[in-house]
């Protein structure tokens, strides 16, 4: 069992709403350690991305993905809009032309989605950014995947979420090593990273849509 154009739809509108719902959340985690920008920023690229979708909502699920990654690196701006739109590019490149995906396609998606975002921003395990949520995460995918062919991508995405809040959490006695957080040194010691924060909302949102 994988998803559906229909659920991948739902996974951009789940996030949207996520971002609606905590962008004043998210602009006080920045607030703390950045510049207080982004959940507007975020908030206005999911905006965009469903201002856009149903110009793209009859095209394939490679097409909606890459979409939904142009309007997030051209709305979001600051260093977390190339990065989540890198995700969502990078993401779209093995699903082109596809309208369902099998756990191995979504897991492949992920995947490539994170290496993207790797590659662009050289973050590393430990420098208290996104990166600390989505490497552990899509490795504990893997792991579902390969050990056990009958896991439902539900299951591995339930267990995967739970190991995304424990790695955000893991973000706050971080020190950060990486973008704006990283001026501040030590003080940066003891707040909960926000762009890790948004990525545990893209997981979730992407569990909310195969409960569906
Ligand atoms: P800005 O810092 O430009 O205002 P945002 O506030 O939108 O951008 O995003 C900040 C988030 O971006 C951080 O919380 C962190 O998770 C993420 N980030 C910053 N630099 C990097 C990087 N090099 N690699 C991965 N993530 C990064
Ligand atoms: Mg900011
Ligand atoms: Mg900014």
């Amino acid at each position: 069992m994988g998803l559906t154009k229909a659920q991948i739809l739902q996974w951009l509108s789940n996030c949207a709403q996520y971002f609606n719902e905590n962008k004043e959340y998210l602009t006080e985690l920045d607030r703390e350690i950045g510049d207080a920008d982004h959940g507007l920023n975020m908030q206005r690229g999911f905006a965009g991305v469903m201002a856009k979708l149903p110009t793209v909502a009859d095209k394939d699920i490679g097409s909606i993905l890459k979409t939904t990654g142009m309007t997030l690196l051209s709305q979001v701006g600051g260093a977390s809009g190339p990065l989540f739109g890198t995700f969502f590019i990078k993401g779209a490149q093995s699903v082109a032309g596809k309208e369902s995906l099998s756990f191995r396609e979504v897991f492949q998606m992920l995947k490539d989605g994170v290496d993207g975002i790797v590659t662009r921003g050289r973050a590393e395990i430990g420098d208290k950014t996104m990166c600390d949520v989505w490497i552990p995460t899509i490795a504990s995918l893997e792991i579902a995947g390969c050990s056990d062919t009958s896991a439902s991508l539900a299951q591995a995405l339930t267990t995967a979420v739970q190991r995304a809040e424990e790695c955000l959490a893991g973000t706050i006695p971080m020190k950060a090593k990486k973008g704006r957080a990283s001026y501040l040194n030590e003080r940066s010691i003891g707040h909960q990273d926000p762009g890790a924060t948004s990525a545990v909302y893209i997981l979730r949102a992407l569990l909310d849509s195969v409960e569906k």
